[in-house]
């Protein structure tokens, strides 16, 4: 882990139609580190996501994606840039095939499709199976490795665990991360399974009403059993 900042938020306000619903927001992921954004149903974790890649606007204070600010930037440059989000909805092309999509991902048209089959060598047997057959777990899985084609710097992955089963959210999150070990690559999580979140991450926040309640190492959020069983993150820790 080289532990360059890739991604700063500096006093963040975001939101809809101009009504912040994140506000004055600080948070940072390094390379090599995941990052997790914790916190309840609405309290602006997938906001804060969208900020940072630009698909909503910034209302005041910033954001610096590989040290700049993404003021000057529009959402379809950052991609580029090493910028990878997949979505709460993982965004898929049902009618086409696996292949399809992750050729999708790949700014060339070529993806590398060895290095990425290595995190998930079950999409290798599904390649010309439509994404909209796979199962929860697979879909997910095509969403990751689609973001990993074009070799991000910085990762974000939404709600990575939702309509999953727990077992395979259990099987999932160490490949996360391996990704931000052999990479390099920052990872930004936001994750339901607060418990198994923190058993991969580095560093954790908590959200509450869009503000900060809550940061430190996993460790430290993992033994504060007080914040783990209080309303921000008390109905969200169950692993089964
Ligand atoms: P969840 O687990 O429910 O997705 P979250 O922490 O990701 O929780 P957000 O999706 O960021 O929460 O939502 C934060 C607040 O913003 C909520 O009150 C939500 O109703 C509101 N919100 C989300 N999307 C929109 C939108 N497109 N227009 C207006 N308000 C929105």
């Amino acid at each position: 882990m080289s532990g360059d900042v890739l991604l700063e938020i500096e006093h963040l306000s975001a939101g809809y139609s101009g009504v912040p619903v994140v506000r004055d927001l600080d948070l940072t992921v390094a390379a090599g580190e995941i990052v997790a954004l914790l916190g309840p149903n609405g309290a602006g974790k997938t906001t804060t996501l969208l900020a940072v890649s630009k698909m909503i606007p910034v209302l005041a204070g910033d954001i610096r994606v590989f040290g700049r600010s993404i003021r000057d930037r529009r959402s379809h440059q950052l991609p580029r840039e090493g910028l990878a989000h997949v979505l709460e909805d993982r965004s898929l092309f049902f009618q086409l095939t696996v292949a399809e999509n992750l050729r999708l991902g790949s700014p060339s048209g070529r993806p590398d499709l060895e290095r990425t089959l290595e995190y998930f060598p079950q999409l290798q047997a599904l390649m010309d199976r439509r994404a909209g057959l796979l199962s929860g777990g697979e879909q997910q899985m095509l969403a990751i490795a689609r973001a990993l084609i074009a070799e991000p710097q910085l990762l974000m992955i939404d709600e990575m665990s939702l309509g999953l089963a727990p077992l395979i959210v259990e099987r999932m999150l160490p490949i996360v991360r391996r990704i931000a070990d052999e990479t390099d690559a920052g990872v930004l999580i936001v994750e339901q399974h607060v418990h198994l979140a923190l058993e991969i991450a580095d560093r954790g926040y908590v959200l509450s009403h869009g503000e900060v309640v809550h940061q430190g190492s996993a460790a430290e959020i993992t033994s504060d059993s007080a914040m783990l069983e209080s309303d921000y993150l008390g109905n969200l820790g169950e692993t089964s």
